[in-house]
């Protein structure tokens, strides 16, 4: 056990200020009083006070939408507590502070040998954050991240401080694990990890013509990796609908790679500061998916791992080349037998012209007992578009319909419109979620722009 000699991190505090935020894709910036608690007491004192619109946690920032806006109210931003505070090399398991970013324990963990098990597209969430949208990543047979958390520390405003893990209080560790934040503050985790050789990852590259190649090729093949993710081409049209890269890898053996085993996170050039709506049009658009799929190379690369799992990092601040009118991510998920509504959203989506970078096919082989959790068995589809587009919202309140009559749902922690009536059938545990999270914060002070918007919480009523 490493123990406290890992204790610490950078404490950033800052004096209480008003400031607008928004999520990633930098559409509906609200105003907040911004709180970053240095410790356990300054955040209690936070969550004790406050105020007439509540009070909701937030990390790094990286949900897409409005999940970690409070409009007038306030936000507890969590990265002064961000140490790395136990390490139990024997039992594979890291405790940390909520606001570390994956990004740091990855620092920390790959030169150990270690690595979490389940990892988003980019590395710069934090555990928290991580907790609270229940992650999933390319891993499609391990679940999503709340699998993997052995036991988290959670401030509430009704029941105080609670020490949560799956057996002992199954409601509120997966009502919290998926809940948004709107469960409580998760102040500390403990995280199950995996054994790796080295800091490599060993991928195959395969280009599928269409979408029945590429689903073909993912049923075959997916079983002989951990990690698999398609780039699809959503421009395509016609007999090349669905083209795209496959790539599919494992962490790489020290047989396979006999270099330094270290995290190198992928930040190399900035994004332009910002680009005027319009530049990014279906021609430019067009022709940076060709360029790219006419650039990937079939055949076994051994490649890091921040370009592997972690590609957008490579441009920071790559969310304002949408312009000043942001972006929506669009992502749902439909279960096996479903493969239609794939087929139909690329074709609507071409069809409309609708100008979008690469978008993202992948997998999950199973669903976790997270009430809202977003993972069931079933394929999963995420594209962006940028938004303010004529006709966008129209098309994609249809794309919801047949995701919905799929029995599929959209993924809150990208959202920022889908139509709030259909959230109880998209999550059809929400009832129970509510009762669990009543129960642990019974006068509403956890509140969020998202949970404003979609009514999550139920209490739009109540208030
Ligand atoms: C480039 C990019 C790629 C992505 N790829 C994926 C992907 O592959 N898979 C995936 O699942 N997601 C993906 N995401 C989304 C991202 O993983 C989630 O939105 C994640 O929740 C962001 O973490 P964060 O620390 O930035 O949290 P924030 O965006 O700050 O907050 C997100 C939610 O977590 C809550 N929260 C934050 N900290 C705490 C805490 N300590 N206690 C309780 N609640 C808390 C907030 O209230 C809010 O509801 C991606 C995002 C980006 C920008």
């Amino acid at each position: 056990v490493v123990g406290d000699l890992l204790r610490g991190g950078v404490r950033r505090v800052t004096e209480p200020h008003e400031e607008l935020l928004s999520g990633w894709g930098r559409t509906a910036p609200t105003r907040a009083e911004v709180v970053t608690p240095a410790g356990i007491d300054d955040l209690r004192g936070a969550l004790a006070l406050p105020g007439a619109r509540g009070v909701v946690a937030r990390g790094l920032g990286r949900a897409y939408g409005d999940a970690a806006q409070n409009a007038g109210g306030r936000v507890l931003r969590t990265e002064a507590m961000a140490g790395v505070l136990d390490l139990d090399v024997a039992k594979g398991e890291v405790t940390v502070e909520a606001g570390l970013s994956l990004d740091a324990l990855m620092r920390t963990l790959v030169p150990l040998g270690w690595f979490p098990k389940i990892v988003p597209g980019t590395a710069h969430v934090s555990v928290g954050g991580a907790i609270a949208a229940d992650i999933h990543g390319k891993n499609h047979r391990e679940g999503s991240f709340a699998d993997h958390v052995v036991r988290f520390h959670l401030e509430t405003p009704g029941l105080g401080t609670l020490t949560v893990d799956a057996e002992h209080e199954p409601d509120v560790f997966w009502a919290t694990g998926g809940g948004m934040g709107l469960t409580g503050v998760v102040t500390e985790a403990t995280l199950r990890l995996q054994p790796i050789e080295t800091a490599r990852m060993a991928v195959d590259v395969e280009k599928a013509r269409d979408l029945d190649d590429l689903m073909r090729r993912m049923d075959e093949g997916d079983d002989r990796y951990q990690y698999v993710v398609a780039w699809i081409d959503c421009l395509a049209r016609g007999r090349h609908l669905g083209r795209s890269v496959l790539t599919r890898g494992n962490h790489a053996t020290a047989e396979q790679y006999r270099g330094a085993r270290a995290f190198e996170s992928p930040s190399l050039v900035a994004a332009p500061p910002l680009f005027p709506n319009g530049l990014l049009n279906p021609l430019t658009i067009r022709l940076f998916n060709e360029a790219w799929f006419r650039k990937a190379r079939p055949g076994r690369v051994i490649e890091r791992m921040g370009t592997f799992f972690f590609p957008l990092d490579l441009v920071r601040g790559w969310n304002r080349v949408y312009g000043p009118r942001g972006f929506v991510q669009y992502q749902f998920v439909v279960p096996y037998g479903a493969e239609d509504v794939i087929r139909r959203s690329l074709e609507h989506l071409s069809e409309a012209r609708c100008a979008s970078f690469l978008a993202v096919l992948k997998r999950f082989d199973r669903a976790n007992a997270g009430h809202l959790s977003f993972p069931i068995p079933g394929w999963t589809l995420a594209l962006d578009v940028p938004a303010g587009r004529a006709g966008l919202a129209d098309l994609l309140d249809r794309l919801d319909d047949d995701v919905v009559a799929a029995g599929g749902r959209v993924y809150l922690a990208k959202d920022a419109r889908v139509r709030p009536e259909l959230i109880p059938i998209m999550y059809p545990r929400l009832d129970e979620w509510r009762d669990v999270r009543d129960a642990l914060d019974p006068h509403g002070v956890l509140r969020s722009d998202l949970d404003r918007r979609l009514d999550l919480t139920g209490r739009n009523r109540v208030r």
